[in-house]
This record gives structure tokens, C-alpha cells and sequence, in this order.
């Protein structure tokens, strides 16, 4: 059976057998895997120009449960990213999430949307690179069950005051009245009227809009550090690429 699908290219591996198989994030599919066969014909020629990153209109086969790429067009190969090391890394860092979080057909189309902005915004080198690793943390962990409720201080229901402590575990806030004691033992981070600004525009703008405001370097530096904390806690995963971007 024959299916067309448009996707990003987020992981690739060879096989023993020359083949390699992709994992394609697509908007109706979620992420699916297709194998792209090796031979000497012209047209598998032309598959060996199919990497990571690149979004294409894929033509596929199905046998079974697997996927065989039968014909593809490129739509945006995003090739700027290539030529910078911190931007390749923090995009091999967004592709290790989409398969940990691995998104179901129900968000898949979101989640491309925000992936693909991501590396719009990234490949253009007009946003700051720590702004948008904070908005796909946030945006992707949102959308796939983890969205925490910073509407208001779940204790006394205040909207804002001038510092808010978020609560990594639970993904709620607190005011610095009812902050207790107990929070010490909780992971907790400390955040700012501007931080809790941008957090909840994130979490409750849509995507085309998530990219539109900006932070001072030390905001971005501290929700930097409560996006990744917000991440491993939830996913509870080390993620390779993470460590290698952050030493950098
Ligand atoms: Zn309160």
C-alpha cells in the first residue's frame, strides 16, 4: 500500500546490510520508521542524500508494520544548521527528545509544527539559541502529557507576585506566602514576574506565537537550568546529546 507523508528526518541508522532506517516524525503518523533500501539503481543513488534534519514529502510502501521509502522531494534541508556545532547540537538534543517523548498521532502535528519552527528560528540565527532550547523543552513536554499549571499559587490561588516558586516534581507554583518549609526538601526553582511571563506564554500561546518575545541573559540562563530540570526529572533520562550541547 502506498502512502504519502510529509516528515522530519530525526534519527538515522545503518544497517549491516547497507540499508539504513529513518525515523520520520510526521503530522498525522506520529513517528514512524521506514527503511531506505541500498542498490546500485539511480534512484537509491538519490537516497543516499537523505539525512537527519531534513524535511521531505516521503512516497512510501507498507509491508506489515514497516515502512520502505519509495520516492521523496525535499521541502527544506535547513543546511545552515549544519555549519554551526552548537546548533546541530542542540537540534540532535530536540530529535533525542521527540523519541523519548515519542508523540501520538493526536499531537504528532503539533509537535512537528513546533520542530520545525524550532529549526526555522535556528537556521535563521535570529532568535537566541538558550530562547528556543527553553520553548521546545517546555512546548514539547506540554504537549505530550507533562504541562505544568502555572495559571496561579495552587495553594492561595494569587496570579502573581514578585517572586513565584515552581515546583519541578509537580509542575505547579507557589507564592512566597505559602512557601513552607517543606519546600526545602522539594526541587524547586525560584522564578521571577518575567520568567512566569514567559513560561505561561509558552505553555499557553500557540506555537506560531511561542517565538515572539524575549528574555535578559540571566533570566534565560536560570529557566534554561528549570527547562533541563524539568526534563530529566519527568523522563528521567541523561540525554547525550544535552551533555555534549552544554559543553560546548
Ligand atoms: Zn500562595
Amino acid at each position: 500500500m502506498k502512502t504519502e507523508v510529509s516528515g522530519l528526518v530525526i534519527k538515522e541508522v545503518e544497517l549491516s546490510n547497507g540499508n539504513r532506517l529513518l525515523n520520520i516524525l510526521t503530522r498525522d503518523l506520529g513517528i514512524i520508521t521506514a527503511i531506505v533500501n541500498n542498490s546500485s539503481s539511480r534512484k537509491n543513488v538519490k537516497f543516499l542524500s537523505i539525512h537527519i534534519l531534513m524535511y521531505c514529502r516521503f512516497i512510501l510502501f507498507k509491508r506489515k508494520e514497516y515502512y520502505t521509502v519509495d520516492e521523496f522531494d525535499i521541502l527544506n534541508i535547513f543546511w545552515q544548521i549544519k555549519d554551526d556545532l552548537k546548533s546541530l547540537a542542540v537540534c540532535q538534543y530536540f530529535c533525542e527528545l521527540c523519541i523519548s517523548l515519542s508523540p501520538d498521532t493526536t499531537v504528532s502535528g503539533d509537535f512537528l509544527k513546533l520542530f520545525l519552527n524550532s529549526v526555522f528560528y535556528i537556521s535563521k540565527k535570529i532568535k537566541d539559541l538558550k530562547l528556543i532550547k527553553i520553548i521546545f523543552e517546555i512546548k514539547s513536554l506540554s504537549l505530550c502529557g507533562y504541562m505544568p499549571n502555572l495559571i496561579c499559587c495552587y495553594k492561595c490561588g494569587r496570579y502573581e507576585t514578585d517572586d513565584m516558586f515552581f515546583l519541578i516534581d509537580s509542575g505547579k507554583i507557589v507564592c512566597k506566602n505559602c512557601r513552607t518549609n517543606s519546600l526545602r526538601n522539594e526541587l524547586f526553582a525560584r522564578v521571577t514576574k518575567g520568567m512566569l511571563y514567559a513560561l505561561r506564554h509558552i505553555i499557553y500561546s500557540p506555537i506560531e506565537k511561542n517565538f515572539s518575545f524575549k528574555l535578559s541573559e540571566n533570566a534565560l540562563k536560570s529557566l534554561s537550568k528549570l527547562s533541563e530540570d524539568y526534563v530529566k526529572y519527568h523522563l528521567d533520562t541523561n540525554f547525550k546529546s544535552l551533555e555534549f550541547y552544554n559543553r560546548l
